[in-house]
């Protein structure tokens, strides 16, 4: 079948279009590890999804005389997305007529190429990185299992602002990286002193990640109606985690070498304009809140985005991800409330989905609940990863008239340090 006859009801088909960066698979520039570093990879371009096939974007504007070549045509997103709003859609708008009118297919269908002949790269250069606490359920159960003896499992601020921690964004890496097991000390309750060895508690997270495109100037803040001016898309993002390491590092000031060997972030950026049919309102308030972040009279700004988690092709979860209490205008709105300015690149994570159910939990540490419990695999049982173990976190969300928009997978294989 001709890739431009994208089968009916195809997850990404022209009203997807989500945007990656390829090269030739076997080229030079083509380890499947490299991901911090796009910069100076002569190879490597912007290409957009249509089916299993992706487009060479900037070939493609060429072709057809488009002024936006100059936008397409490079190794990274970073362009596109300091482009802004308005370019965005008009590229998009661009994109949609190249792969759906039937005049450009003769210009159009050289430049698809089938997936299985590209690799797929880091698609932007990440600026920032910075994470969230955002689902009530996540933080229920994680409050559970560390504070069983609290008053209450969520922490007296968690209502009022939505919980983060700034992250190491050097190693962000594609889907497809191979992710070392870290070392590091942890200490057991029981034992009497710390210990150094590889992480025996290692864990995912499954999270949606936000990207930047338009920056703002250091001393001034983004409201909540100003999100789309803001973020380009999102993808799929694994929030690698030492249950063992973090444990005994992060009182009091939170995550550090628990989580900063390796993030890892799907090979597609879906931009925010295919998610429209997505838009969902988030939970309905407990608490009131400051004017900041009261989002009652803004438009919806929650995603119904159903994700699906599997190791070494068993699905463990399926996190909703309308669940999350905070959403990513609430959380990019309360990240420059105090003055600190937005990059292009900047990348933020939603934190842990987790749904109400058993079978929604997007960590291991719930799934198991730290660890007393097991997950039956193909292989075996799991209370956390072993060595060889595959992550595998795919969604889609509901796109215009029934379709499917499909996001991008996010996948990594745990390795032992060598
Ligand atoms: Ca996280």
């Amino acid at each position: 079948m001709p890739p431009f006859d994208v089968p009916e009801g195809d997850p990404f088909g022209p009203h997807n279009l989500p945007y990656g960066v390829f090269s030739p698979a076997g080229s030079a520039d083509s380890p499947a590890g490299s991901g911090s570093s796009p910069a100076g990879s002569g190879e490597r371009t912007v290409g957009v999804r249509l089916g299993d096939h992706v487009l060479d974007a900037g070939a493609a504007a060429r072709a057809l005389g488009s002024p936006y070549e100059a936008l397409l045509a490079q190794p990274t997103l970073n362009p596109l997305l300091a482009a802004g709003r308005t370019a965005w859609s008009d590229v998009r708008r661009a994109l949609t007529a190249w792969v759906t009118v039937p005049s450009h297919r003769e210009a159009i269908e050289p430049l698809l190429r089938p997936l299985s002949e590209v690799t797929l790269h880091l698609p932007f250069e990440v600026a920032d990185y910075v994470d969230f606490y955002a689902s009530e359920n996540h933080a229920r159960n994680v409050g559970q299992i560390f504070r069983p003896d609290a008053a209450d499992t969520l922490t007296p601020n968690w209502k009022h602002l939505p919980i983060g921690y700034h992250g190491r964004s050097g190693t962000v890496v594609v889907s497809g990286t191979e992710v070392i097991r870290p070392s590091g000390q942890r200490k057991a309750p029981a034992d009497d002193a710390p210990s150094f060895g590889p992480s025996i508690r290692l864990d995912i997270e499954a999270e949606v990640g936000f990207v930047i495109g338009a920056p703002s100037a250091m001393g001034t803040s983004v409201p909540l109606s100003a999100f789309r001016d803001h973020v380009f898309g999102l993808c799929l993002l694994n929030d690698w985690s030492a249950r063992d390491i973090q444990a005994w590092e992060y009182v009091p000031l939170g995550p550090f070498l628990g989580k900063s060997f390796a993030t890892s972030v799907s090979a597609w950026i879906t931009p925010l304009d295919a998610l429209e049919d997505a838009r969902v309102a988030p939970p309905s308030r407990t608490h009131p809140l400051l004017p900041y972040l009261d989002d009652a009279s803004e438009d919806p700004a929650g995603y119904d985005l159903r994700i699906s988690v599997a190791i070494n092709g068993r699905t463990v979860a399926e996190p909703p991800f309308s669940t999350m209490y905070w959403t990513a205008a609430q959380q990019l709105t309360h990240m420059t409330v105090n003055g600190a300015s937005l990059r292009t690149g900047d990348l933020y994570g939603s934190g842990t989905v987790s749904g109400p159910t058993e079978r929604e939990r997007g960590s291991l540490l719930e799934l198991t609940w730290n660890g007393r419990d097991t997950l039956d695999l193909p292989d075996g049982k799991r209370t956390f990863l072993e060595d060889g173990d595959e992550v595998t976190i795919t969604a889609w969300a509901p796109g215009p008239g029934g379709t499917r928009v499909g996001l991008g997978e996010v996948s990594g294989r745990v390795v032992p340090k060598s």
